[in-house]
């Protein structure tokens, strides 16, 4: 049966965010991220970008690019409440919806059609989100994902676009390569490289060959190019936190030894969430005393996947909780309320260096197994190691004690 999917997209999000905070900002080219020499930019105004600004170059660079764009130094904890808010309407107003990162949503309409109209329904939920939250938004509408995902790029900004059933093949032939999703630098420099431009000339390509010079990736690519795709919407509700625990052979009180092992399991599952692309709004630590009985603790925070953020969160949450002068039997971590975004999140706290240190120790991690850096503070402390991605569609039970 063919299916109806919708993807809606928040324009220029950040961007978005902070003009409805101060409407001063509406038409002006801004940059969102690091204000110190060494910041990054996390988001661009479409103002920018016609002086070659994009999100991820150096702030300082951006800022010779365009002189007359305000600067405005990020809030991943305004974002993530202001994403939150939209994430609640569309969870009121669709049955099966996925939050694939911080203001990106599929929801599959499939069978909505003979009731309302998904067209209508959905021009109806875009508005009354722009409506409710003062935010641009677009949406594409198509059999697919990927189709529809394309489709809301090309809408942009805050517009929609709908491409009916056997029309994905002709909308998709004009358009560059580029636009393919998943299409990185990398594999559009190959592409290039074979001297193809448009998605058209992928189409009249036979499969085999993509295969041949992409591998696996190149029957990907030409499924897209060709406007297949099957992957089902996932809900909102699944794979929504992985936690990590450790059961000691002998009660301990020591303190220290404690907290090591708190910090090696945050990094161990930040190195995850970073690995599959993940951030996490929601921290829980959980002590199991010598008496069994067990207490935990949880917190809110800004979306995230940095160590150097959760950390200190995480030793918080423990100091709070570890109130009893009781042998401790278990300790463990949980990140809940995950969403695919990568560090960008972040990126307005940080540094150049920090963002290349953290590239340095995961690439490190990829090469030589997880436990081949850690903190010194972490030094010693076994926690569970995994050399995989927990969040590539494989079943969970890679994962000990995963939640689902
Ligand atoms: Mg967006």
């Amino acid at each position: 049966m063919d299916k109806t999917i919708l993807h809606l997209d928040l324009d220029t999000f950040f961007v978005s965010v902070e003009r409805r905070l101060d409407s001063k900002l509406l038409k002006k080219p801004i940059l969102v991220g690091g204000l110190s020499d060494r910041g990054v930019v996390a988001a661009c105004s479409y103002e920018t970008r016609g002086y070659g600004v994009h999100s991820g170059m150096p702030m300082k660079m951006a800022k010779e690019l365009c002189p007359e764009a305000v600067q405005i130094r990020g809030n991943a904890g305004t974002y993530s409440q202001f994403s939150d808010v939209v994430t609640g309407i569309i969870k009121e107003s669709v049955p099966l919806f996925e939050k694939s990162s911080i203001d990106e949503f599929y929801a599959d309409l499939t069978g909505m059609d003979r009731f309302f109209g998904a067209y209508k329904y959905a021009s109806e939920l875009r508005h009354r989100i722009t409506k409710e939250t003062g935010l641009p938004i677009s949406f594409g509408l198509s059999v697919n994902k990927v189709v529809s995902k394309v489709a809301t790029n090309e809408a942009k900004p805050n517009n929609q676009l709908k491409i009916d059933y056997g029309l994905e093949k002709p909308f998709l032939a004009p358009l560059s390569i580029k636009k393919i999703p998943m299409v990185g630098d990398k594999t559009y420099q190959t592409l290039r490289n074979l001297g193809l431009r448009q998605i058209r000339t992928i189409q009249e390509m036979p499969m085999d060959i993509m295969q041949r010079v992409l591998g696996k990736n190149g029957t990907v690519i030409w499924n897209r190019a060709n406007g297949i795709d099957d992957t089902p919407v996932i809900p909102f509700c699944d794979r929504k936190s992985i936690s990590t625990e450790r059961t000691f052979d002998r009660d301990t009180i020591d303190v220290i030894k404690l907290k090591g092992i708190l910090i090696a399991m945050t990094e161990n599952l930040a190195y995850q969430l970073r690995r599959g692309e993940k951030l996490t709004a929601c921290i829980t630590v959980k002590i199991r005393y010598s008496d069994f009985n067990t207490y935990s603790k949880q917190l809110r925070i800004p979306y995230t996947s940095a160590d150097h953020i959760l950390i200190p969160k995480i030793l918080e949450l423990f100091r709070i909780l570890y109130n009893r002068r009781l042998l401790v039997r278990l300790i463990g971590i949980r990140f809940s309320h995950l969403v695919s975004g990568n560090y960008q999140i972040n990126l307005f706290d940080d540094t150049e260096e920090r963002l290349n240190l953290y590239h340095a120790m995961d690439h490190i991690r990829n090469r030589f197994g997880e436990k081949s850096i850690v903190r010194a503070s972490a030094m010693g402390k076994n926690t569970i190691g995994r050399m995989h991605n927990p969040f590539d569609g494989r079943p969970p039970i890679v994962l000990a004690h995963r939640k689902q």
